[in-house]
């Protein structure tokens, strides 16, 4: 099946980095989000992207200018119905996704490929809102999208063969290193990473260090690039919560309970780098 179009649900930070990542590969892309607000951030968060790389010479300004003009932008997800696969990266809730993957499934050609973006929701839960569970898949990408390598394929109970190979197939296409994972809360890259930035949470909120010092003994004693509590301002707070939550409805087990500060956060609406404030602050914008 050629895929030429691709069409992004939600132009936040992931859904703006898919997009940037196959408007270099090549691809049209038609990027979807409720207000011409968001969709005029997410072009300027694209065009960033691109602009950095022309300054660091990977690309130059005419290739710029072509991949953004392949870039379309609507707040009507009927317009859906000319794109060949579609990715959805709107906010991790699962009502939300649902209703989407509802309409999703009227609009976009039947022999299509709906994919998500979700970090730990039930693909297998998502893929029966369609009338096409065969072809629905989770479709994983790692934060910030241009930079990391990894994508994260994940099979529902009814996902097809052929889906899963055609969506391994364009993760490579788009420059990525698709890796397979079955279809568990959090799957595998969030079943592993996310109880880890919890225990961080309650070792802030216990006052065991400070959230500087708990990201320095984390970055220079794991040697992971970032601290705990520094990534999970990067992935969102809201997001971070939301998939504790997804693991410990998922699996009833009390070890996957979000931390009480965490919570505490998000009700405040500090979520982190995208307002401004989480367990640092930063310049917005
Ligand atoms: P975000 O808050 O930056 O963006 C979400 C976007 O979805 C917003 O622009 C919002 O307006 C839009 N949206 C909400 N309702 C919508 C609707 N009905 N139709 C269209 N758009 C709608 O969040 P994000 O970090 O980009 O996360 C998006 C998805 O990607 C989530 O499922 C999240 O779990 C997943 N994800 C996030 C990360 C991460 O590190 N942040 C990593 C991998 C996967």
């Amino acid at each position: 099946m050629e895929i030429r179009n691709i069409g992004v649900v939600g132009g936040g930070q992931m859904g703006s980095g898919i997009a940037q990542v196959s408007l270099m590969s090549g691809f049209q892309v038609l990027l979807n989000d409720v207000s011409d607000e968001i969709l005029r951030k997410s072009r300027t968060a694209i065009e960033k992207g691109l602009d950095t790389l022309v300054r660091k010479e990977k690309i130059t300004a005419g290739d710029k200018e072509r991949m953004a003009g392949r870039l379309r932008m609507t707040t009507n997800l009927s317009d859906f119905s000319a794109c060949e696969f579609v990715v959805e990266a709107a906010t991790e809730r699962e009502e939300l996704k649902l209703s989407l993957f509802r309409k999703l499934d009227e609009i976009v050609p039947a022999e299509k490929v709906l994919s998500t973006n979700t970090s730990s929701l039930s693909i297998t839960r998502i893929a029966s809102a369609t009338s096409r569970p065969g072809r629905v898949i989770g479709m994983h990408f790692m934060n910030p999208v241009p930079l990391m390598r990894l994508v994260e394929i994940i099979k529902g109970l009814q996902t097809s063969p052929g889906t899963f190979d055609l969506t391994m197939d364009l993760a490579r296409r788009l420059g990525k290193e698709p890796v397979p994972a079955n279809d568990y809360p959090g799957f595998i890259a969030n079943r592993v990473l996310m109880p880890m930035i919890n225990e961080a949470v309650y070792a802030l909120m216990e006052g065991v260090g400070k959230a500087e010092d708990i990201d320095a003994i984390m970055r220079m004693g794991a040697n992971h690039p970032m601290g705990p509590l520094a990534l999970a301002d990067l992935i969102g707070l809201d997001t971070c919560l939301e998939v504790m939550k997804v693991m410990q409805e998922g699996f009833g087990d009390p070890k996957y309970r979000p931390c009480p500060l965490l919570r505490k956060y998000v009700e405040a609406g500090f979520l982190g780098k995208k307002t401004g404030r989480g367990f640092y602050t930063y310049e917005k914008g």
